[in-house]
């Protein structure tokens, strides 16, 4: 069989298990942000030739988030996660977002969202918050660095500025609102001892009540742009996809590697998901 011909048998299988769904659970990681036009922070190498001040330091993604920082120099902290928000901010998430979301929407159970993205991609794509889960936590969420019983709270009243030239943000940086402590973003970062993790755990709780009481029918789980180096999406996804006996279809152009009888679709997820559409194509009226 010809590349091509598996390629259109997946999408095939893919579209049909799709229409053939009673709900969807959409798995994404980096990948579904780096068709938006995100960064992939991940990547060390390319970390560095888009943010050359990190490379004089001798600073890659994973010693900057790092809550120490917060601590021990806050303007490169704020530097870092500032520029993020900001970034995160002006994008607009990219069209594979709105198909989902469509999807989801012509389904008898509807859907939920499992991401690993902190951007919070989904809810500006018209997601409803009570309809994902993020599970390392978000930008647009933040806590208190004194720890000192606020709620977490909402970054939307901050903006940051940060020098490019040195990535360091030039302060007023952002302050709990009950005590006026430095605050930092609601994300999990590397050796975090201090996340506050109930704003995950509820939503967490949400999609578990979803899988339990929702599905009975067929359930589809749709995975973009989840690799192997931060497993949580796949092995999730997988996972889920075992225990309620759904039909994964996942979705990477780099580690396509799928369970035996499973769907893999080895292309970008913005291409796949308009591939995708445009089979599904009139499938019930909006
Ligand atoms: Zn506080």
């Amino acid at each position: 069989m010809s590349h091509d011909q598996s390629m259109e048998d997946a999408l095939e299988r893919a579209a049909l298990a799709i229409r053939s769904a009673e709900a969807i659970l959409i798995g994404a990681g980096a990948g579904m942000g780096v068709d938006s036009g995100l960064p992939d922070f991940r990547g060390g190498g390319g970390f560095w030739k888009a943010y050359p001040p990190y490379a004089k330091l001798g600073l890659d993604f994973v010693s900057l988030a790092n809550p120490r920082w917060f601590a021990s120099d806050p303007e490169l902290a704020w530097g870092f996660y500032g520029h993020r928000l900001m970034l995160y901010r002006e994008t607009d998430p990219h069209e594979g977002f709105t198909i989902l979301h469509r999807w989801m929407s012509r389904l008898a159970h509807g859907g939920f969202v499992y991401t690993s993205n902190v951007d919070g991609h989904f809810q500006k794509a018209g997601f409803s918050p009570e309809q994902v889960y993020e599970v390392h936590g978000s930008i647009g969420a933040m806590q208190c660095l004194s720890e000192c019983g606020v709620e977490i709270f909402s970054a939307d009243p901050f903006s940051l500025n940060v020098d490019h030239q040195t990535m360091r943000a030039i302060p007023p940086l952002p302050k709990c609102p009950n005590c006026g402590a430095m605050a930092r973003p609601n994300i999990l970062m590397f050796g975090d001892w201090g996340w506050d993790s109930s704003r995950s755990d509820t939503q967490q709780r949400s999609l578990k009540a979803w899988l339990v009481s929702k599905v009975g029918g067929p359930l589809v789980i749709v995975e973009c742009g989840a690799g192997t180096a931060i497993p949580s999406v796949r092995l999730t996804c997988q996972d889920i996809a075992q225990r309620y006996d759904g039909t994964l279809i996942r979705i990477n152009p780099r580690e396509p590697e799928v369970p035996e009888g499973q769907i893999s679709l080895p292309m970008r997820a913005s291409d796949a998901l308009r591939a995708l559409d445009e089979r599904i194509g009139s499938w019930m009226p909006d």
